[in-house]
């Protein structure tokens, strides 16, 4: 066992710093010693708004990069001294869905930093069948803690269908909304992002969308035919009901609607023009470890400079306060918050290849 400065969830809204034991890996499991670690929406509703996912006291921590500082004796793909990113999600490779390789529908998935212990500590033990060898690339550790969160825009742009040339609606540039402009961007669709704040608009912009528009401006309909958009594919990510009636009130014939952010009311649906139209409503979880981590990392490492999504890195004690809060009451100043275990202050992030 080896001692650690953790950030453990003991129940709502009780976050605490403290030091925790890690075991020794196990025969399928890695030792990780955690550079950076990310903080998105999830944590902030476990660690503020009570339990969905979690099983407290868990230490959070699902979106990491770090180095391989031990590994189990049936490890034999991943060298002490790698480089890895975290995919967070552990299935068990021998159900239905798992068999025909979706993963991210294991019967008995979980999930690292919900159900066990995470990585916003300085150490992790991980199954190793969990993370992604990123050591090839060279990139900065700030860079590398965004790909876990990065695959589940992969993996919904690839549910998508969305091809080069094709136009998009992004709704939404949060977290995933931001990542998910990048990846349409990247594979050739002309992207239209939509959001309440010009700096969003900004943002979206500088991952590659080719238009924006604020959504108090224009109901997305009308603005549509007023520009003579006709997208193939809208992606919702804000989880509001208000933004998915928008679209589907804007979806043309033969057009696809991603609601990534997830819906909590029930919602009326007039399913008529949903047939007539051919349109199709799609579901997407998660990411798909083997096909959609190692296409995050390949899409993190074309964009030299991502201190415009991640500027500033915080210590594990401002977790709560400077990471969590703000994301809960929607406040939160950074599209992502990244922690370094061990910084002892604030800094800034740095981004790029640096190996
Ligand atoms: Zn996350
Ligand atoms: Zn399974």
């Amino acid at each position: 066992m080896i001692e650690t400065t953790a950030a453990v969830l003991h129940g709502v809204g009780d976050l605490r710093i403290e030091t925790r034991l890690v075991p020794p890996p196990g025969p399928h499991e890695v030792l990780i010693r955690v550079a950076a670690c990310g903080v998105c929406g999830s944590d902030a509703i476990e660690a503020g708004r009570g339990r969905v996912l979690a099983d407290p006291p868990v230490t959070l921590g699902h979106e990491f990069a770090g180095t391989v500082e031990a590994v189990g004796d049936a490890v034999r793909d991943l060298p002490v001294g790698g480089v890895v990113v975290s995919g967070a999600g552990i299935a068990c490779g021998t159900c239905r869905p798992c068999r025909a390789r979706r993963t991210n529908l294991c019967e008995s998935y979980h999930t690292i930093g919900f159900h066990r212990d995470g990585a916003l500590a300085g150490h992790v033990v991980v199954p190793a069948s969990t993370v992604y060898d990123a050591s090839h690339v060279g990139l900065a550790w700030d860079t590398l803690a965004l790909a876990q969160p990065m695959a589940i825009a992969v993996h919904a742009v690839r549910r998508s269908g969305l091809r080069a040339g094709d136009k998009a609606v992004v709704l939404g540039v949060g977290g995933i909304g931001a990542f998910i402009t990048h990846v349409a961007a990247a594979l050739g669709a002309e992207v239209l992002a939509v959001a309440r704040h010009q700096d969003k608009i900004d943002l979206a912009r500088g991952l590659g969308a080719a238009r924006g528009v604020l959504s108090g401006e224009a109901e997305l309909a009308a603005h549509l035919a007023e520009i003579g958009w006709e997208p193939a594919v809208f992606f919702e990510t804000s989880g509001s009901a208000a933004g998915l009636a928008s679209i589907i009130d804007a979806a043309g014939r033969g057009s696809t609607i991603v609601p990534v952010g997830i819906q909590r009311e029930p919602s009326t649906l007039s399913l008529g023009a949903i047939s007539l139209n051919e349109i199709a409503i799609i579901g997407t979880v998660a990411h798909v470890f083997a096909q959609d981590v190692p296409e995050a990392v390949r899409l993190l490492a074309a964009r030299a400079d991502w201190s415009d999504v991640a500027g500033t890195v915080l210590p594990l004690s401002e977790v709560a306060d400077g990471a969590l809060a703000p994301l809960l009451e929607g406040r939160a100043t950074q599209t992502k918050s990244i922690v370094d275990p061990w910084a002892s202050a604030p800094r800034p992030a740095i981004h790029g290849r640096v190996r």
